[in-house]
């Protein structure tokens, strides 16, 4: 028994040490690649505005299509280096109170640019009572509210409405945030896989090319580092709603894993 006991912790000590290596290994490669790939992106536009003299019609489709496969990698190493911050439980979250009705204010802010671009309108329904402070990691949480905004928008229809609403849940004490759109939706063989790793639905793949298919795997990790629960209903053709609660009272993130 004492030695299966030892054989287990030692296992489980070298399972965490190989993690830390993957984990300072992909850290390391997604910084080095998203230099390399900003010096290509430059070269590759220093060329589309004809910096370098003319370009046949011919060449500048073949450079857009560098560009864009360009960018696709941009986004998987950022959303990579995201991931593998939220997973890294030798990051500690910085918990503290925060104001998460400012965080959702200054992201819809900082998508106007993408809205104003798809004509698609943000409308924040606020809540009614004040709400209290979250107990949270600031940047963690921003994390989340982008990428389901950034989802809501990338996914919605031209000239359509996103609503988000803030809920406080007195009786529960945790806050809830619910982000519909009335885009694509989500098909019912798709929904169980929704959250797992790398996956892209087929109709998303052809209404946004781009996309890692990281950024709601990460969400969840984060919610669920927060005790929070994420969940979402949708029909395909006319829409989603992603729901998230995030509790006001978390004291401490609990290392279990
Ligand atoms: P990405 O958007 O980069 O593909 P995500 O992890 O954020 O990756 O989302 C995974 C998949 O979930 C998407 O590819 C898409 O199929 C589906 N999805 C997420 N949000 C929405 C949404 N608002 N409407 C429709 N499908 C969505």
């Amino acid at each position: 028994m004492e030695q299966e006991f030892e054989k287990l912790k030692k296992e489980k000590e070298e399972l965490m040490q190989m993690n830390e290596v993957k984990s300072d290994l992909i850290s390391i490669s997604a910084h080095q690649l998203r230099t390399s790939l900003s010096a290509l992106k430059w070269i590759l536009k220093m060329f589309l505005e004809k910096d370098l003299g003319e370009i046949t019609f011919e060449q500048e489709s073949f450079i857009k299509r560098a560009l864009i496969n360009s960018e696709r990698m941009t986004t998987l190493v950022n959303d990579l280096l995201t991931l593998n911050h939220s997973e890294d439980n030798k990051i500690k979250f910085n918990f503290k109170k925060i104001n998460i009705l400012e965080i959702i204010e200054q992201t819809i802010f900082e998508f106007s640019g993408e809205t104003k671009k798809k004509n698609v309108e943000i409308i924040f329904i606020k809540p009614e009572t004040i709400t209290p402070p979250i107990e949270g990691d600031e940047e963690m949480v921003r994390v989340v509210i982008q990428n389901l905004l950034e989802n809501s928008i990338k996914y919605s229809f031209k000239d359509h409405k996103i609503f988000i609403a803030l809920k406080y849940n007195e009786k529960n004490k945790n806050v809830e945030i619910s982000i519909r759109d009335n885009g694509i939706g989500i098909k019912e063989s798709d929904k169980e896989n929704i959250f797992n790793k790398f996956f892209r639905a087929e109709n998303a793949t052809e209404k946004d090319p781009l996309g890692s298919g990281l950024g709601l795997f990460t969400t969840k990790n984060i919610i669920e580092r927060h005790h929070g629960k994420i969940w979402f209903e949708s029909t395909p053709g006319s829409g989603t709603t992603f729901f998230i609660t995030i509790p006001t009272n978390t004291k401490q993130e609990i290392n279990s894993k």
